[in-house]
């Protein structure tokens, strides 16, 4: 088992979630985090840190496992983060916002630290 990230967190990433990793698992992209499920040890002590409530254990992800596999196939590519950054400054007008993923979602990579 491990946990994942999912659609609040897409261009919100507010980044409260990486400070408090064990493992340092989390990785970014342009526009989202993604947890390497091969990292993650499934302590859960990001999931209550995360102010949106994108992080989830995996026993919560779609029918389909599509978080699993966008969380497992970035975080094979994406530097790794451990340093919470300054978020985008538009992240609250997306806060409440609904299949982001969809919309905005960049398979680019972000900066890492
Ligand atoms: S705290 Fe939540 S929204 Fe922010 S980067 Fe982490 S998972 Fe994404
Ligand atoms: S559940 Fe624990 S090990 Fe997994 S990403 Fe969250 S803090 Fe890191």
């Amino acid at each position: 088992m491990t946990y994942i990230v999912t659609d609040a967190c897409v261009k919100c990433k507010l980044m409260d979630c990486v400070e408090v990793c064990p493992v340092d698992c989390f990785y970014e992209g342009e526009n989202f985090l993604v947890i390497h499920p091969d990292e993650c040890i499934d302590c859960g002590v990001c999931e209550p840190e995360c102010p949106v409530d994108a992080i989830k254990p995996d026993s919560q992800d779609e029918p389909d496992g599509k978080w699993l596999k966008v969380n497992t196939e970035f975080s094979k590519t994406w530097p790794n983060i451990v340093v919470k950054g300054t978020p985008p400054a538009d992240a609250d007008s997306f806060r409440d916002e609904k299949g982001k993923f969809e919309k905005y979602f960049s398979t680019e990579p972000g900066r890492g630290d």
